[in-house]
């Protein structure tokens, strides 16, 4: 017949991954795959014949979502269609992405009889989403949090650790007289010492804490569950790294030192912010008292 014949060319020719699976027992090894169009062969890597009789499963990993397949097995037991992404993987063992359709189908007498998934590859839309995603939260010069993630990050910590009665500080860093750096040398050699300056900072930090650049020649430290007396102590060492460390740029050696201002939560803090007001004020102080320091909030 006409139609069917029409019917036939479209699931061959779809750029959409067409499954097809039997609705019997989902326990026991089930459901199984019955049919895949020449879509599915193509992206999946696997020919029709490697799949049919399989339970869809192989096509999943470590990567896959618990939750996602758990909603999925939820809606076949109630015999309801989803639309839900999903982390498959190709036969290689590529990750895709696919927005995946699973509509139950019903014979004549309205007994289910297939689930039929109709899939679109996603991976290159997530690939570029997780790009503009990273482009929006670090700074470009440094690879580090911007100001803006930099500060959701601080503001969830805060909540965090006042929920547990933890202790949070935070070290506000700025560089000694750099404009005369510029000046010197130019915007662009300012520019690299910034970059190498940020790597000096890294170096003496623990998994859990965080550097960010908010300014422009600015950073701040986030350090959770740490206390005053630490934050101190990490500031003074990343002091000491800085000014042991001159920074190579085309053989030129630029000694480059920064004032620390340190502060940690206090019982009446009201937010992030209010701790990261002090620590400005400390870091000023240092500044006043002739740079190259640490100085903690009074
Ligand atoms: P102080 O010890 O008091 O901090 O002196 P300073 O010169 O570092 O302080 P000031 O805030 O007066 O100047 C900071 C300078 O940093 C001004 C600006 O030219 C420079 N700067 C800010 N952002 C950038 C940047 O992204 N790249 C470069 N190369 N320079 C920057
Ligand atoms: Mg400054
Ligand atoms: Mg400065």
């Amino acid at each position: 017949m006409e139609l069917e014949w029409i019917f036939r060319s479209l699931v061959d020719n779809t750029n959409d991954v067409i499954m097809v699976m039997d609705a019997t027992p989902l326990d026991d090894g089930g459901p199984r795959i019955v049919y895949v169009n020449p879509a599915f062969e193509r992206l999946m890597g696997y020919s029709a014949e490697e799949v049919i009789g399989q339970n869809p499963k192989i096509l999943q990993g470590e990567g896959t979502d618990d939750k996602t397949r758990y909603k999925i097995r939820q809606a076949m037991r109630q015999h309801k269609g989803i639309r839900t992404e999903i982390l498959n993987y190709d036969k290689q063992g590529n990750e895709l992405w696919l927005d995946i359709n699973l509509v139950p189908l019903y014979d004549e007498h309205g007994k289910l009889a297939y689930y039929a998934a109709i899939e679109r590859d996603l991976t290159d839309h997530k690939r570029k989403q997780s790009r503009l995603e990273d482009m929006a939260t670090t700074d470009s010069l440094t690879g580090l949090l911007n100001r803006q993630a930099f500060m959701q990050r601080a503001d969830k910590e805060y909540v965090r650790t006042k929920k547990y009665s933890r202790p949070l500080s935070a070290v506000m860093i700025d560089v000694d007289h750099f404009k005369s750096i510029n000046d010197q040398y130019g915007h662009s050699v300012g520019d690299e010492v910034l970059r190498a300056m940020s790597k000096i900072c890294q170096l003496s930090l623990r998994g859990s804490d965080v550097l960010g650049r908010i300014g422009g020649e600015e950073f701040v430290l986030l350090l959770p569950d740490t206390p005053e007396a630490s934050a101190i102590y990490v500031a003074e060492r990343m002091r000491e790294h800085l000014v042991m460390t001159p920074i190579d740029i085309d053989g030129m050696k630029l000694k480059i030192t920064a004032s620390f201002g340190v502060a940690t939560m206090r019982e009446n803090d009201i937010n992030f912010t209010s701790l990261l007001e002090r620590a400005d004020v400390a870091m000023y102080d240092a500044k006043h008292g002739g740079r190259n320091q640490v100085k903690s909030a009074a």
